[in-house]
């Protein structure tokens, strides 16, 4: 018998791709999750034709039928939060803890959303001249590509689909290639909210066909894309050069001190969390570790012995403390990154290889170098992976001036009692996000979200920032005489 592949939803009807691709659980190599649909640019191209035909409808819809159906969305999702994070630890690798909060976190984001439908769109000025009225509307864009990395395939869907339908956009949504399971799932609770046909659509496939399709096509008035930097100037380039708007949200190299003064076993847990929950797999992961030294040679046994004590396994053990790589060639850059880390002269003090009794998976052992620079690779470029190293200064100053020596500014963080040094850090780390006493990943769901640097471009994202993205301003001045 053979199993249909997952379909697209374009313009209100499930439809077969072009082709199809299996996926595959890290965890567990031998569990195929299914087979799912991958678009071709021709599908993408109707998608977009749906989206852009429904906008006229969606714009003028009512900002309570808009929060309704996102309402709907939300409720279902935490309601089924248990299902959807298990699809999410299954493909992706996050543990089952974390990706059941994910999942929930999703839910939370359409619901908050739902609300923001009924914020003011409208604002009033007094004009400089008599009998001239004068205001300033919020208008959606039209129709909005939302292009999605693998690492939060639930949260950050969310938080660009649920806005953008909030503020009278339609959709077509691209999901990473790795996480076809949890974009298929979301996309079939979307389904059944009762929008009108073409305002959302999902298309899976590959960045450089249905991705590229998106950013290239006149209809698309703008791209909300979380991703590699790399692909983020690229497509940025591209969306310049055709005048369409952009929101970017790139890759991170994040900070964290940790200063002589600070609760060791704080500075522990928060630099473990930060650095290899999620298996080093996001964007505000602490790859640098920025240590003073009346604390170094403390902080380095601490966290040796929490990482031996760090259980590895099958990401839906709910022993299991770090899941698996993401894929074979993320584990591939892992690998190539602690060779670099090693010939750069670096200390591997932990982890660099396979942990022991793991299952049929891309398993690496939490990674800790020692003795490195600012200068080496491991310290400058993202590897995405729970790889981290620490450097040892002689003081606050000095870690400062490294953590801001970097191409990137997404998260920064500081674990110190002084708060005078939490102060100095909050106004001058070069970051979107300062974390005090926090591991550098985990925010708020209904915080913006935004980096500096090569990190972000464009207008932050969630909260109240999104509707600077979503929505463009037009000012209106009317004759009273
Ligand atoms: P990626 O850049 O390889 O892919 C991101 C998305 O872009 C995918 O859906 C991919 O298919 C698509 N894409 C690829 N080429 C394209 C093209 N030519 N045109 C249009 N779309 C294209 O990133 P990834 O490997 O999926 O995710 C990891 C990266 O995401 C890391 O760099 C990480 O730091 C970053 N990230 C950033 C944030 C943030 O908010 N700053 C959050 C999560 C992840």
């Amino acid at each position: 018998m053979t199993v249909q592949p997952f379909p697209n939803y374009i313009a209100g009807t499930w439809v077969a791709g072009c082709d199809s691709a299996p996926n595959i659980n890290p965890s567990d190599l031998n569990d195929t999750i299914g087979h799912y649909a991958m678009a071709s640019a021709i599908d993408t191209f109707q998608a977009i034709e749906a989206a852009s035909n429904a906008v006229e409808s969606w714009s003028r819809s009512t900002s309570l039928v808009r929060a309704e159906a996102l309402d709907k969305i939300g409720t279902e999702i935490v309601a089924r939060k248990d299902e959807l994070g298990d699809m999410l630890a299954r493909e992706e690798g996050k543990t089952l803890r974390e990706a059941t909060a994910e999942a929930h976190r999703a839910g939370s984001l359409f619901k908050y959303f739902a609300q923001d439908a009924f914020r003011e769109t409208v604002s009033g000025f007094r004009s400089i001249r008599d009998n001239v009225e004068l205001e300033v509307r919020r208008e959606p864009i039209g129709v909005v590509g939302v292009i999605t990395p693998w690492n939060f395939p639930l949260a950050i869907p969310a938080w660009k689909i649920a806005p953008a339908l909030a503020y009278g956009n339609t959709v077509v949504f691209k999901p990473a290639e790795l996480v076809p399971g949890s974009a298929w799932m979301l996309s079939d609770i979307i389904s059944r909210a009762g929008l009108p046909e073409g305002v959302f659509n999902l298309v899976m496939g590959h960045g450089r066909d249905v991705g590229q399709a998106i950013v290239d096509h006149p209809d698309v008035a703008g791209v909300s894309f979380t991703g590699s930097t790399a692909v983020g100037r690229k497509i940025g380039a591209a969306l310049f050069q055709r005048g369409a708007r952009m929101q970017l949200e790139m890759g991170g190299k994040n900070p964290l001190i940790v200063l002589d003064d600070a609760d060791l076993d704080l500075a522990v847990e928060c630099a473990v969390q930060g650095a290899y929950f999620s298996t080093g797999q996001r964007c505000t992961a602490s790859s640098r570790l920025i240590v003073t030294r009346g604390i170094h040679d403390a902080f380095i046994d601490a966290m040796t012995n929490r990482l031996s004590d760090l259980k590895v396994g099958d990401a839906r053990d709910l022993q299991t403390q770090m899941g698996p790589v993401v894929s074979a060639e993320q584990l591939d850059i892992d690998k190539t990154y602690i060779e670099i880390g090693r010939s750069e002269g670096a200390e591997l003090i932990h982890g660099g290889m396979r942990p022991e009794n793991t299952p049929n998976g891309y398993y690496l052992a939490p990674t800790l170098f020692a003795s490195s620079s600012n200068e080496m690779r491991i310290n400058r470029e993202e590897i995405f992976g729970p790889i981290a190293s620490v450097q040892c200064v002689g003081s606050y100053d000095e870690a400062l001036h490294i953590a801001n020596d970097t191409d990137y500014g997404l998260s920064g963080g500081i674990i110190t009692t002084d708060i005078n040094r939490q102060r100095h850090f909050r106004d001058h780390a070069q970051v979107g996000m300062v974390q005090i006493n926090l591991p550098t990943a985990g925010m708020d769901f209904h915080a913006p979200f935004t980096g500096k640097k090569g990190s972000s471009y464009g207008p932050p994202e969630k909260g109240g920032y999104a509707r600077e993205f979503f929505t463009a301003a037009k000012v209106v001045h009317e004759g009273r005489g």
